[in-house]
């Protein structure tokens, strides 16, 4: 089959790539876009807002809107301005050249199975996971990965962060403003984190370290009652009642398909230009959490999915001119 030819090929469907898609959509570019496949519980195509119950921070909802909800409505949004949507993923691109060749299946074929004069990669990232099964079935049961989006539900309650970086700290000091207490779980008795975030956790009275020490389990059927921790030097098994678990061990960005094609930070991120949406390779555009590590906000994503079609639609236009 030869490749199907498009102007703008978007790869991704989160926030980002969804409003990309809109916006694309409504200048007329027809996007196709990859929205990737399901091959897990916590690998679905519309991204992290997918594992997440209710949004209460995205602006236009007054009384919140779940998660997924609010992706099925963008989905629905971009296709009624003709973004074709395939539930498939990208395999392998070709970045170098343009048409930029993107295939979908078989990456070892010669020919790509689309074309596109223009492609917006709106892979996003992922939270790094313990790899415990409670994870899945808990997950926006008062499990959470963003302390920023999910802190307000846990007013007054006693809840802990799993890790010993920068997020972690950052994570425990702002939930401080709702939660009664916070029990910070580290594996190691020393903190990766800056002093500075140190000496800031340390002097927050309501925060309190568990050092040495791993998550074996965590417990409730439907929501977060407790977790089974253990201590690595003594083996000592113990369970914390907390209503809320926020696991910040880290990101990972989902740019293994970019890997020698696009200029990369130290962790992985894609590098764009500053305030816009461009790589560092002509009719490539990234954006949304695959090239930003700091916001990692749905509403940051989705604005910056419409920088990405707006810069894609001044960069096709420019080479008609
Ligand atoms: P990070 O620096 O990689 O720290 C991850 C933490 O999670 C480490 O303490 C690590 O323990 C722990 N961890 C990793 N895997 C684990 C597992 N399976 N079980 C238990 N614990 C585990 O990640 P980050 O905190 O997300 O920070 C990422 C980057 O962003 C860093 O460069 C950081 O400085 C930066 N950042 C900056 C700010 C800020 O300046 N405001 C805020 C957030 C992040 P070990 O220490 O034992 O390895």
């Amino acid at each position: 089959m030869p490749p199907s030819h498009r102007e703008v090929v978007i790869i991704g469907s989160g926030p980002a790539g969804l409003t990309a898609a809109i916006y694309a959509a409504r200048a007329d570019l027809a996007p196709l876009v990859l929205e990737g496949e399901p091959s897990s519980d916590s690998d679905q195509p519309g991204g992290q807002l997918m594992l997440t119950t209710d949004v209460e921070n995205y602006p236009g909802f007054p009384e919140g809107i779940m998660g997924p909800m609010l992706m099925v409505d963008m989905r629905t949004q971009a296709a009624r301005f003709g973004a074709e949507i395939e539930t498939v993923k990208a395999s392998r691109v070709e970045l170098s050249a343009l048409p930029i060749g993107i295939w979908v299946g078989d990456p070892d074929t010669a020919e790509p199975t689309h074309t596109a004069d223009a492609v917006i990669i709106s892979t996003g990232a992922c939270s790094l996971m313990l790899g415990l099964e409670a994870e899945e079935r808990l997950i926006g049961h008062g499990l959470s990965t963003c302390a920023t989006c999910d802190g307000f539900f846990f007013r007054d309650q006693e809840i802990a962060v799993v890790g010993g970086g920068d997020s972690a700290l950052e994570e425990a000091t702002f939930l401080t403003k709702f939660a009664s207490k916070v029990t910070v779980i580290h594996r190691r008795d020393e903190l990766r984190a800056s002093k500075i975030m140190q000496n800031r956790a340390f002097d927050n009275p309501k925060i309190e370290f568990a050092w040495n020490t791993v998550v074996d389990d965590i417990l409730g059927d439907d929501k977060v009652t407790g977790m089974r921790l253990r201590d690595t030097v003594t083996d000592e098994v113990r369970e914390l009642a907390v209503t809320g678990v926020f696991i910040a061990i880290g990101h990972r960005p989902n740019t293994d398909l970019f890997i020698g094609q696009l200029l990369m930070d130290e962790n992985g991120y894609l590098l764009t230009h500053a305030d816009r949406s461009t790589t560092d390779l002509e009719g490539v555009f990234a954006c949304g959490d695959v090239q930003d590590h700091t916001y990692r906000q749905a509403v940051t994503a989705a604005s910056s999915g419409c920088m990405a079609a707006i810069d894609a639609e001044r960069w096709l236009q420019s080479r008609h001119d």
